[in-house]
């Protein structure tokens, strides 16, 4: 079955899943309240999106450069910097590492780039543990599945849920409070933690002018991943430059208003390479991968580069209404809802992703809610454009006789309330075999016009 066909069958049948829908509901509409309490610590919050959105529009046009002086700070503190074409070369790369090295577990914050590249299924593969030690990243990883949304991994799971999860794994009480289950993992991971050879985090921020890696988080594991093993490594994708540390209190507190709710997360990390010679605690090593997995490509295109100013905040999927009918795991790509649909068919194959960028309503509140304004709504309409040039929406034949059709009223209009008949014949490709159309009425509203006028 294409990606397409499975997209539009699990959309519907997500779509009728009405406890998949409480649950949403139900932690979106915390996620909601968070927010809109987070946003009131601006004066103007306009004025600070317009301020990060116009520093994103700067470095997506100097990326190249921003990444040649990151990589030569982050060199001149220590790091050791390599760069990933793709996530075969980057695995390669680790590979390679790894078999120099004695690396038996190796434990991993919450990063969406190592979830794009598969690197735990790679690690197992080398006969590496890796350990997720972000809560929800935790949960998923127990559960055998993929992170649901792009800032909050276990979204889809009640409490209840995750409390039978624990006890089918680790036998814990199934009666187990919020608080007992976070206090388990806790505990669990503390141990992996001190007996782990290497940690790998992700990055919010690579800031250029200092060489430094910026990781925010809310549970402290960023900081023990980073700090108890000998090994640090980064994994980023190139997009993750910002000019320097300066525009850190205008980019962390909107990525936390906008992600979370918060006014700034628990723990802001700043890793200026490994350990110092003057220094007693941290690691002996810090390796940064800087990976384009065809981030250049999508660079390469001038409108299509403003997706990389994207921070990853989550706040258009949670805005957006076809993600919260269908849900993250719908999407089948490691990066979900409006933005997602803007990217995945980039940084997979765009054939077989395009119709990614059908799956909105263009009501364009994604773009409403994005801190750094990035114009998805023309973004998602460039790649629909683009999915015609690829050839092909309406490749097959009953599309193209349908198109037709729609697309003339004198065809439409036709004796026999004709429209009704063919909506029925198409019902399930347009709206899903689960709900009905109304049926219109015989006479069109014009012929009802004409027909009273004469009265
Ligand atoms: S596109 Fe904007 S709203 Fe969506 S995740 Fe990226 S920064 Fe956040």
């Amino acid at each position: 079955m294409s990606k397409a066909k499975s997209f539009k069958k699990e959309a519907a049948h997500v779509a009728n899943d009405l406890q998949h829908r409480k649950i949403i509901q139900f932690n979106m509409s915390k996620y909601e309240a968070a927010v809109a309490d987070g946003k009131l610590r601006y004066k103007d919050l306009s004025l600070a999106k317009e301020q990060a959105s116009a520093i994103k529009d700067d470095v997506v046009k100097r990326l190249p450069y921003l990444l040649e002086e990151f990589e030569t700070n982050a060199v001149n503190n220590g790091a050791e910097v390599y760069w990933a074409e793709s996530t075969s070369d980057l695995i390669d790369q680790l590979t390679h590492l790894f078999s120099d090295l004695p690396v038996e577990t190796l434990v991993k914050s919450k990063s969406m780039v190592t979830e794009e590249v598969n690197l735990n299924e790679h690690l197992d593969k080398l006969g590496i543990e890796s350990v997720e030690t972000d809560l929800g990243e935790f949960i998923v990883q127990v559960a055998g599945e993929k992170p649901y949304h792009i800032v909050t991994p276990a979204m889809h799971k009640s409490k209840q849920d995750i409390a039978e999860l624990f006890n089918e794994h680790f036998d814990t009480d199934v009666n187990l409070s919020a608080e007992e289950l976070t206090d388990f993992v806790r505990h669990y991971l503390r141990k992996k933690f001190v007996s782990a050879d290497v940690g790998v985090t992700g990055a919010n921020f690579l800031c250029a002018n200092e060489g430094a890696v910026a990781v925010t988080e809310n549970e402290g594991n960023v900081l023990l991943s980073a700090s108890f093993p000998k090994l640090h490594i980064v994994i980023a994708g190139i997009e993750k430059v910002i000019p320097g540390i300066d525009h850190l209190p205008l980019f962390w507190p909107l990525l936390a208003a906008h992600g979370t709710g918060q006014q700034l997360t628990v723990y802001s990390n700043l890793f200026f390479g490994p350990k110092k010679t003057n220094e007693t605690d941290g690691p002996d090593r810090m390796l940064i991968f800087l990976i384009d997995n065809k981030r250049s490509e999508i660079y390469s295109d001038k409108k299509d580069r403003e997706a990389l100013k994207c921070i990853r905040c989550g706040a258009c999927l949670n805005a957006c209404p076809v993600y919260k009918n269908i849900g993250g795991y719908t999407y089948n790509t490691t990066y979900s809802g409006p933005i997602g649909s803007v990217i995945s068919p980039h940084l997979n194959d765009f054939k077989e992703y395009k119709h990614l960028s059908f799956a909105s309503s263009l009501c364009g509140k994604c773009e409403e809610v994005c801190p750094v304004k990035i114009k998805l709504t023309d973004l998602l309409l460039k790649n629909r454009q683009d999915a015609q040039v690829h050839n092909d929406t309406l490749t097959d034949a009953s599309n193209i006789a349908l198109y037709n059709i729609l697309s003339k009223r004198s065809l439409m209009n036709l004796p026999g309330n004709y429209k009704s008949k063919l909506t029925k014949v198409f019902q399930s490709g347009l709206i899903g075999s689960d709900k009905k159309l109304s049926a219109f009425e015989p006479k069109t509203f014009s012929q009802q016009w004409k027909k009273n006028k004469k009265r």
